[in-house]
């Protein structure tokens, strides 16, 4: 895959295209996880070292990238047992890089969620970053710009990604042999990432599992927040989905509840579930229920349902 192949983010992929053959010294990929930045990153790389920069795929460059074994190309990541990426880490590839280049013009680094560099490794790379020899280039991808010094943030060029819009979506879904369906395009919030999720059968069968939860409720809100913080503990890493999933049926039993209008629901999919459920509840007991459940986010690290929040406030004001 080349750059005129890569799906959305046109103004990213345009900026890049133009900066194949002398790009910047050091590029930040920033955005929220699930965007493509380390794809787009892969992809503009290969293309750099291409011999022909077009990402050609039968050249030598082209052929060491795909075997990973460019050795003008290194990815620098978090030891997935250790809590950081450390100052040595960083050490090794500023020695590296003081060799120059074997095969191509460039010698290309990405460092893959770059706010993962302690303090001191962020210090050690911003040497190299202040007179980088004109043959470096560094692909920063970062899901959160505030951990990174600002040193750091201001020697490099920093390209934002953007949510995906449905058709370019739908578009991914397909190049992965997906089906586009209703429910994922309007759940999966113009995030690939989340979108193909949706094709996990694991993922499917927690979703059945919250939805038949929350079908029991009974009206007794503080027991079924004690089931929920149980599994939320059990199934840290899939916190973020897990509580999308309650929070966004929760919102369609409450719009539907209000409007009844069917084609408000986002889980389009599941439409007879909701339906049943918010035929079973007043508007009151649901907002109860929503309210108590909020009170789980303390156990999200990053801020995963500010949207949603909105929503149920903007409901609320419209009055709810
Ligand atoms: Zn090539």
């Amino acid at each position: 895959m080349n750059l005129d192949a890569f799906i959305g983010q046109k103004g990213l992929v345009a900026t890049l295209k133009k900066a194949l053959i002398r790009p910047f010294h050091a590029y930040i990929f920033e955005g929220e996880k699930g965007l493509g930045k380390k794809l787009l990153a892969m992809t503009f790389s290969k293309q750099v070292l291409c011999e022909k920069k077009i990402a050609c795929g039968v050249c030598k460059s082209c052929r060491l990238f795909d075997a990973l074994t460019h050795p003008d190309f290194k990815i620098i990541k978090r030891d997935e047992d250790k809590k950081e990426i450390s100052v040595d880490a960083i050490r090794e590839i500023i020695k590296d890089i003081s060799r120059g280049p074997i095969f191509a013009s460039k010698k290309v680094y990405i460092i893959q969620e770059a706010e993962e560099m302690s303090t001191s490794a962020q210090n050690a790379l911003l040497k190299t970053l202040e007179e980088p020899p004109e043959y470096a280039l560094f692909i920063l991808t970062c899901n959160n710009l505030e951990r990174l010094l600002p040193t750091v943030v201001s020697r490099s060029l920093v390209l934002s990604f953007k949510r995906y819009s449905s058709s370019e979506i739908s578009e991914i879904l397909k190049s992965h042999g997906y089906e586009p369906k209703d429910y994922v395009l309007k759940l999966c919030r113009g995030n690939p990432k989340i979108a193909l999720d949706f094709y996990d059968k694991e993922v499917q069968n927690k979703r059945d599992y919250i939805f038949d939860k929350l079908l029991s409720y009974d009206g007794a809100s503080f027991s079924l927040i004690k089931e929920f913080e149980s599994d939320f503990e059990k199934f840290k890493d899939d916190f973020a989905f897990l509580f999308e999933t309650v929070v966004y049926f929760l919102r369609d039993a409450l719009m539907f509840k209000k409007t009844n209008l069917v084609e408000l629901i986002t889980n389009t999919d599941k439409l007879e579930k909701i339906v049943e459920f918010a035929n079973k509840h007043t508007i009151s007991h649901i907002y109860r229920l929503l309210q108590d459940f909020m009170m789980l986010e303390k156990y999200s690290d990053a801020n995963v349902i500010s949207d949603n929040v909105l929503d149920m406030i903007f409901l609320k004001l419209s009055g709810g």
